[in-house]
């Protein structure tokens, strides 16, 4: 058989330390074998980013506008720490926050399930994703800490017309202050790109806020989700059979946990920062977490929702063996060859990446695991393997199905 073709080419963004390695691995065992791969590469490794002044972490984000999909491996978030360890220049902004700047995305986790390990809700037989709004309010907050008694003041000043004044608090004593913010435009995108992915994945869509209590903020957002919804997509939403509603966030998390699962969380900044890290330790690990980075003019880019896992490179390092879990580094691929795929009509590509994704699955449902999966797992008794050894496991397994489908 000769090896499938691309043929567009999808945009590669390397990372660091073990999720690094893994990548590589990944490349050699499970795609290079049966994809001639056609990727352009960027080198996003803290090394390069930091040679290059970070211009590469921004002609990668450029590429994925240009070719539309792109898979991105875990990269290291300069810090002071860092700073020293790699002597850099600068301490470089976050890769992500730099790309989802540029393609002004909605970031969507998904948590990979499997049934030897079952969610801490019994209920939960699907995954949920979670659509984060990652843009403004608390992280774009300006604070002050109030030092003592004195008038407390919210001024709006428009280019035209008159300034807005209100009193947000006299205060009598110490205290603290915060003023946030948020923009029509950025709530539009990100309400497109939910409702488009709740089609595209045809699945309900929730939305929630504290609209009761947040009468301008929160209100806000519930009347462009409900205006964009109405205007653009209800009738797609009923021809596809599934729903949109709005509802309080306390309503939202009450049903959330007496849900089957399998629908699409849509979350404002801070809710959707917590309620995804409850969501993916509730379906079981962070490794067992993906995560695509959706932009409201429809480019992709898929990664695994964890970090680069230091500890376990600098284990590496030393020469010990390490069982690192690369199942969500390995979604990202699949996600994203199975997207290049469907944009490009290219069904061989789109069902490879499916039986890679399959091949996973049954490799840890038959009990082949890495140690932190085999912690959480349930009724099998696992059997423990090392990095390479998971990836050699998932290589065996697609061979069979891949060998069974051509029969
Ligand atoms: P991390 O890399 O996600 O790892 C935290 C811990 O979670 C690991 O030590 C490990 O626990 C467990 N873990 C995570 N992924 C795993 C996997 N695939 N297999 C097995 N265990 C896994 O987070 P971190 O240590 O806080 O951050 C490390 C670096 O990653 C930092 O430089 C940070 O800036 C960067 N980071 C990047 C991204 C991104 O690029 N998207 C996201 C987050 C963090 P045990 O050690 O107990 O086994
Ligand atoms: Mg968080």
């Amino acid at each position: 058989m000769g090896k499938i073709k691309m043929t567009t080419p999808l945009v590669e963004l390397d990372g660091d330390e073990m999720t690094r390695i893994i990548w590589a691995m990944i490349k050699e065992k499970l795609l290079s074998p049966y994809i001639e791969l056609n990727t352009e590469y960027y080198d996003l490794g803290l090394m390069q980013r930091d040679e290059t002044d970070d211009e590469i972490t921004i002609q990668s984000a450029n590429a994925i506008r240009k070719y539309g999909v792109g898979v991105k491996c875990a990269t290291i978030t300069a810090n002071k720490q860092r700073m020293e360890e790699y002597k850099l220049k600068k301490m470089w902004k976050s890769p992500n926050a730099t790309i989802r700047g540029i393609l002004d995305g909605t970031v969507l986790r998904t948590p990979i399930v499997i049934s030897c390990i079952k969610p801490a809700v019994r209920t939960w037989e699907k995954p949920i994703t979670i659509a984060r709004h990652a843009f403004g309010d608390v992280y774009g907050a300006t604070e002050i800490r109030v030092p003592g008694a004195g008038t407390a003041s919210m001024s709006f000043k428009p280019e035209a017309g008159s300034p807005e004044n209100r009193v947000i608090h006299e205060f009598k004593g110490a205290g603290v202050l915060q003023g946030q913010f948020n923009t029509d435009e950025s709530i539009r995108s990100f309400a497109h790109v939910c409702f488009k992915y709740a089609l595209e994945t045809k699945q309900d869509l929730w939305f929630s806020t504290k609209d009761t209590i947040s009468k301008q903020y929160d209100q806000t957002f519930k009347l462009i989700y409900h205006e964009i919804y109405e205007t653009t997509y209800k009738s797609d939403f009923e021809k596809a059979g599934i729903e949109y509603f709005y509802t309080l966030i306390d309503d939202a998390v009450a049903r959330v946990i007496r849900s089957s699962g399998g629908f699409l969380w849509a979350c404002k900044n801070y809710d959707g920062d917590v309620m995804s890290d409850m969501v993916s330790t509730a379906f079981g690990s962070l490794a067992m977490m993906t995560s695509v980075l959706l932009s409201p003019d429809g480019c992709y880019e898929y990664e695994a929702a964890h970090g680069t896992v230091t500890q376990h490179y600098y284990r590496h390092l030393k020469g010990e063996e390490t069982s690192t879990n690369p199942m969500a580094t390995i979604f990202a691929w699949s996600g994203a060859l199975h997207k290049r795929g469907e944009l490009d009509g290219n069904d061989v590509l789109c069902k490879f990446a499916k039986s890679l994704e399959t091949a996973c699955l049954t490799t840890l449902e038959g009990g082949v695991m890495t140690k932190d999966l085999a912690a959480l797992c349930e009724g099998i008794t696992p059997k423990i393997v090392t990095t390479a050894g998971i990836i050699d496991a998932i290589k065996l397994t697609l061979d069979e199905i891949i060998d069974l489908s051509e029969n």
